[in-house]
């Protein structure tokens, strides 16, 4: 028999040219929205990304059934209604609806709410029974924060100052927060009262089409602007030479750009992907001390073809916990969960359920097991999560025939984010993120940083305000 031909090894950047004037190096939400600005700014634009899909947590997978699950579409403020209006096309905007059925259970109060201020003015009297005025001046001041606030009062101090005593109140302000972007008591108080004021604005929005609905449409709109992008696409390193940025090498091959954004990750810029000689020692020092924010576990549960389940909610924050604690949300036992569930809206035109359940997780509890134990862990965390799912929804687990779990194993496996970190880096990374290009000339970074910046609606805005100060300089670059 004559030998097998070798299987020919596919070229992911064959066609591209040899010279752009940025590269964008990864595709999540702030990667999206750079490159897309970028280009209508009049730039030439290459954005490479390593995985076969695009959007970076903003993702999604399927599962024979018939079964879409998305990653993080659980909710983001109404903020990102005019970000996707502005810099990416009225469609995007028009998809964007509101979730009504927000749901707390924990041992300290049930309510139901659509979390905004004027809800949350009506539980926190009537239920909690709180003086109407310390919550108008709480919600007054965290409206008023602004970055540029001074940064010594924590959020801890912030609660103590306005519901000295009440953990149940801190529990309900807090818990949703932790949950979508890492933050503690302990972190400074704007990064708590810039995002909640966003959520307190209007309430909570999904997505209507799902992720991966959102995820083609900008890709469509990347193409119309002229955006070339590539996945399988792995940047290696960001070429620097006499303090300026040079271009990349991905896949093993040197592309030349005069500007280059990276969304690879905050720390898996500075300390993996440029030589560490171009950068000052006190920027390394800075950098090397930014911690970085948690990561995440997730169980996906795919209802069967045919069958239903009762609304209970659309994003629900369990809790089993006598209290509110930033650590115990972070347990490898977990006793809160917050659930997803996706009815047949979430996709218009389609019957299926399906639900989520995540929880906040820590790398170092998931990095160092062997291969069976990890296996062993993740069922646990299955297990677990089904006995608290079926206290809402008593013989859920005959109706599901798919069921998987990811750990911060697998969301570094899928991003290459250091520790599979969900929301990029506490605060000292944003100053970390600023002062990059101030240390190679052209090299940004944009994305989940600095806990303000992260989640969709930080990422994409982050995204902007990136491409605006690479368009600035390579305006001045050209002149
Ligand atoms: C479980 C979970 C639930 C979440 N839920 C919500 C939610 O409900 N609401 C919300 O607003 N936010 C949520 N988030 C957070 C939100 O998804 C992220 O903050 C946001 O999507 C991050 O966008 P980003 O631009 O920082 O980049 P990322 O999404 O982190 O993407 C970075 C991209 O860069 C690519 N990349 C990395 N290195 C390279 C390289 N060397 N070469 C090429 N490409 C590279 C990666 O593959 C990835 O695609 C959630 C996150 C997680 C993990």
């Amino acid at each position: 028999m004559p030998p097998k031909p070798k299987p020919r090894k596919v070229d992911w950047l064959d066609g591209i040219a040899s010279r752009y004037d940025v590269i964008v190096i990864g595709s999540g939400l702030a990667g999206l929205t750079s490159a897309n600005m970028l280009a209508r700014q009049g730039h030439s634009v290459l954005l490479l990304e390593q995985h076969y899909n695009y959007g970076g947590m903003a993702t999604w997978f399927k599962r024979k059934g018939g079964h879409i699950f998305d990653i993080s579409l659980h909710g983001f403020p109404i903020g990102m209604k005019k970000t996707c209006r502005k810099y990416w096309s009225p469609e995007i905007a028009a998809a964007i609806v509101q979730l009504e059925g927000i749901r707390f259970d924990n041992p300290q109060f049930s309510l139901w709410t659509t979390f905004d201020r004027v809800d949350f003015t009506g539980l926190l009297t009537e239920q909690f029974g709180v003086e109407k005025s310390a919550i108008d001046a709480f919600f007054d001041h965290a409206r008023s924060m602004n970055f540029y606030d001074e940064q010594t009062m924590t959020t801890r101090q912030l609660f103590e100052q306005y519901f000295p005593g009440r953990d149940d109140v801190v529990r309900l302000l807090m818990e949703p927060i932790t949950y979508a972007n890492g933050s503690t008591l302990d972190d400074p108080a704007i990064t708590y009262g810039i995002v909640f004021s966003n959520f307190m604005s209007k309430g909570v929005y999904t997505f209507q089409g799902g992720t991966d609905k959102l995820i083609g449409m900008m890709k469509a709109e990347l193409a119309r602007n002229g955006v070339e992008i590539r996945n399988h696409a792995l940047v290696e390193e960001v070429r620097v030479r006499d303090g300026r940025v040079r271009g990349v090498v991905a896949n093993g091959r040197e592309i030349d750009a005069d500007c280059v954004v990276s969304n690879a990750g905050l720390l898996n810029t500075v300390t993996r992907l440029v030589d560490e000689r171009h950068f000052s020692s006190d920027f390394l020092a800075a950098a090397r001390g930014v911690r970085r924010n948690n990561s995440s576990c997730q169980v996906y549960l795919g209802i069967k073809k045919g069958e239903s389940v009762d609304y209970i909610g659309d994003l629900f924050f369990t809790s089993v916990a006598p209290t509110y604690e930033a650590d115990q949300l972070l347990s490898f036992v977990p006793s809160s969960r917050t659930f997803s569930l996706y009815y047949p809206n979430t996709r218009p035109g389609t019957d299926r359920y399906t639900i989520v359940s995540s929880t906040n997780a820590r790398w170092e509890d998931w990095a160092d097991f062997s291969d069976e134990a990890y296996e062993r862990e993740k069922q646990k965390l299955i297990d677990g999560t089904l006995v608290a799912l079926e206290r809402y929804l008593p013989g859920v687990t005959e109706k599901i025939d798919h069921v998987e779990a990811a750990t911060p194993r697998t969301f570094k496996y899928y991003t290459r984010h250091l520790g599979g970190a969900s929301f990029g880096t506490k605060f000292e990374g944003l100053q970390v993120s600023f002062d990059l290009p101030n240390q190679v000339g052209g090299l940004f970074h944009a994305g989940s940083v600095g806990i303000i910046m992260s989640g969709w609606l930080g990422a994409a805005n982050y995204g902007v305000i990136v491409a605006n100060k690479a368009d600035s300089f390579l305006t001045a670059a050209k002149k």
